[in-house]
This record gives structure tokens, sequence and C-alpha cells, in this order.
């Protein structure tokens, strides 16, 4: 029995009982962004109803025999919040803080993010609670493996397809989809996106979704007013998201003033040399100890004047206890929830270009919906062909949000919400209630 914090308290939403911890339970935060938006829609009350909860969920507690012969026990999930438009999609997460609550927000917040780009998709999302960097190659493997065996009886090329998250690579996607294949005794590689390209992967899924995030910050300085040229950008979390997008900041010729990763972080007034900086980080680990800087932490980073900030790393960065010393003009989130509701309300009184996470981290699965397309027809498509892709759907998605948020007076995060809900309703009622 886990013991629940002091501020702990269990709240019931019709069928689910929610470990409700103040203001960072991000379901909680996902429900209170998906009542805000429902609001401004016309939906029968109990079509509304059943897109608050996912669909199905699966627990698994498994054993991995770790190198030195002991047996230790995992636990993961995964959980389809909807299927209404397509398949479901989402990432798996490899990390320690990882709980069912979390997983049921990301599975939601897929599927506002495939319907709002107009993928055909629902949502979904899996973790395990582990932190894979305490693991060896071997077991990490071996969890990997057992996890993919867990979850395969909801997983298929057809029906739910995972992705990298936080924690996860692909070369671990890459063990997914050869187990899922020996186990059905040929090869699958549509099971899973975001593999190697050697196997089945997509030319840019890696740099997807840093891209992405960079097409819509282009956009929104365009909006406001901005030129790319000297603008200083701010990046909290150094992963896979936030050097590829602080890399294309730099390669639009934006002013990169700051970055952060797990161990520290960096600031220098003048802006780095990205490259340099990347090349640093593959060489020692992490942004500490980049030549010519000032350190700054995790929670000074947020608080810095610059025009763009983009946190990429996890959920409840910006709380109702720092959003009123957030400066930046544009907010761009490549994480997934890191703004609360309650943050949200203050950064919109402030003025703050907010672009939500459903909109701008969504290259990502744009792209992993591009090499599914690729592996189901065997026919694979050029870098500039995906680019060029993303490109257009990221850019139409903005104007959309934007116009939406225009056209009704809303802030962007429930403009966006609006148009992803609103499409899953009408599918929903256009197929049915089944019987
Ligand atoms: N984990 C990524 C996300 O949060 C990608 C999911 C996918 O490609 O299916 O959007």
């Amino acid at each position: 029995m886990v013991a629940l914090a002091p501020e702990t308290t269990l709240k019931k939403t019709g069928p689910l009982v929610l470990v409700e911890q103040k203001e960072t339970n991000a379901y909680a935060n996902a429900l209170a962004q998906f009542d805000k938006a429902v609001a401004h829609l016309n939906l029968n009350r109990g079509i509304a109803e059943s897109l608050r909860y996912p669909k199905r969920e699966l627990t698994v507690n498994f054993p991995v025999k770790m190198d030195n012969g002991e047996i230790n026990v995992f636990t993961g999930y995964r959980v389809h919040h909807s299927t209404v438009r397509g398949p479901t999609k989402g990432g798996i997460r490899y990390h320690q803080d990882v709980t069912l609550d979390e997983v049921r927000a990301l599975a939601m917040w897929m599927t506002w993010k495939c319907s709002l780009m107009n993928l055909p998709y629902g949502g979904a999302k899996g973790g395990v609670v582990v932190n894979p960097h305490s693991l060896s190659l071997q077991e990490l493997e071996k969890l990997t493996r057992r996890y993919a065996t867990e979850i395969s009886i909801l997983m298929n090329p057809s029906g739910d397809v995972p992705a990298p998250d936080v924690g996860t690579t692909p070369q671990i996607m890459a063990w997914i989809m050869d187990t899922y294949s020996m186990h059905e005794g040929f090869s699958h590689p549509a099971v899973v996106t975001g593999k190697p390209i050697e196997i089945g992967g997509s030319h840019g899924r890696i740099e997807a979704t840093g891209h992405g995030v960079m097409y819509a910050v282009r956009e929104a300085l365009r909006t406001a007013g901005i030129q790319p040229k000297g603008a200083t950008v701010a990046v909290q979390g150094f992963g896979n998201v936030g050097s590829v997008a602080a890399r294309a900041a730099h390669d639009m010729k934006c002013n990169v003033i700051a970055v952060t990763d797990v161990t520290g972080g960096i600031y220098n007034a003048n802006g780095f040399d990205v490259p340099a900086l990347m090349q640093h980080v593959r060489e020692a680990g992490s942004v500490a100890g980049f030549p010519g800087c000032d350190s700054i932490t995790n929670a000074e980073i947020l608080a810095l004047k610059c025009d763009v900030l983009i946190p990429a790393a996890l959920e409840n960065q910006i709380t109702s206890l720092n959003a009123d010393k957030v400066q930046c003009r544009i907010l761009a989130e490549g994480a997934n929830g890191p703004t609360t509701p309650e943050a949200d309300d203050i950064l919109n009184d402030q003025g703050v270009f907010i672009i939500p996470d459903i909109l701008c981290n969504a290259g990502g699965v744009t792209v992993s919906y591009f090499e599914w397309v690729q592996d189901l027809q065997s026919f694979f498509w050029t870098d500039e062909e995906i680019a060029r892709q993303l490109e257009r759907i990221m850019v139409s998605a903005f104007n959309a949000v934007v116009g939406e948020a225009r056209k009704r007076g809303i802030d962007h995060r429930t403009a966006a919400q609006v148009l992803a809900i609103d499409r899953v309703a009408q599918a929903l009622m256009i197929r049915g209630i089944y019987p």
C-alpha cells in the first residue's frame, strides 16, 4: 500500500477514483482543461461525459531477472483513451515517477493531439515505473521485451501503435517490434513507430518533435510581430525535443541564451553556439561545464526574460507558485502538460502567447503517422517529403488554433481543445452508440 502525501485526497470523478494531489495531478488537470473547452461546445451531455474517461486501462506487474541474478518486479501501464477516430497512438514512458493518473492524462492528450492534427488515430499512452538509466543494456532489453509481451494483448499494428516518449529510444522501439514479430512469426514494422530507419523507421522521426516545435514558434513569432533573427530563446530540458528545437532555433538565427537539463543549466546573454553545445553534451553527458557560461537552475530558467521559453521536460513545471514570474513573450510547450490550469489563467492574464502542447509538440506523432503509413505500404518517403508534409500540417493546425481563439475570444489551449474535442465528438455521433 502506497502512503499518500498529507495534502492528497481521493476524489470520485464518474467511474474513476482519482488520487488528487492538488494542482500536480496530470489527469485532474487534463479533466479541468477538457471541462473548460466543453463549456464552449454544444455537446450532448452523455457524449461529453464518455470522452472524460479512458476507454480501457491495463496495469501489468512483471518480473525481470537482473544481471546479479536477483528477480525484480516492475509495474507498467497501457491506457487507451479513445478509439473513435482510429487505432490508438501514443508513446511509452520509462520514468521512476510514472503513475496511472499521469498515463491517463497523457493518453487523453494524445486523443486531442491526433484529432487536432487530423491524424486518423485515437489516443493512448504507456509507462513503466523505472529509471532506465539505473539498468544495464541487457536489463533494459529484458524489461522492454517482457513489458511488450505483457501489453501485447492491447498492442497491434491496426489497433494500438506505441512510440518513444520520455526515457525510451529507437532501440527500445526496435526491441518492441522484434518481440511482437517473434510472437506473430513474421515481421510487423507497423506495430511501433520511432524505430531505427534500418527496420522500417522514417526519415525525420527523431527530429520531428523539435522541428515541429520550431515551425510553431516561427508562426507565433510572425503573429506576434517579432523577428526570428536575434529573438532570445530559453530551453528547459535538453533531451530529444529540447536539443533539436534549440538547434532549429539556432538555424533560424535566434539567440539561444539558456538551456537546462536534469543536472543543471547554462546561461549566456550573448547566445550559444548550439552545434558546439550539442557536441559538448555528446562528450560530457550534460550541458554543465560548457565554456563561457554562467550556471542557471531549472527554476530560474522559467523566470528568465526572453522572447521564447520552451519547456521540453516533464509536466507541472509552471504552476500557480511560479507563473507570475514567467517573463517570456511566447511559451512553446515542447513537453506534455508543462503548465497547470491555475498557471494558465495567470499567463493568459499576463498576455503570454501560449502554443499549447497538443499543437506545439505534435510534430512527433505526425511523423509517427507518416512512419506507420510508410510501413503499411512498404513504400518509403524522402527526408524532403517528410519535412514538407510536417511543415504543412503544423502550419495549418497553428492557423486553425489561432483562428478559433480569435473567433471565440478564448485562449489558445482552450481553442485547440475545442477543435480537437469537437472532431472526436462528431465522429462518435456519426458512428453511433453501440449497440
Ligand atoms: N510521445 C510522443 C508524444 O507525446 C509521440 C507519440 C507518437 O509518436 O505516437 O506526442
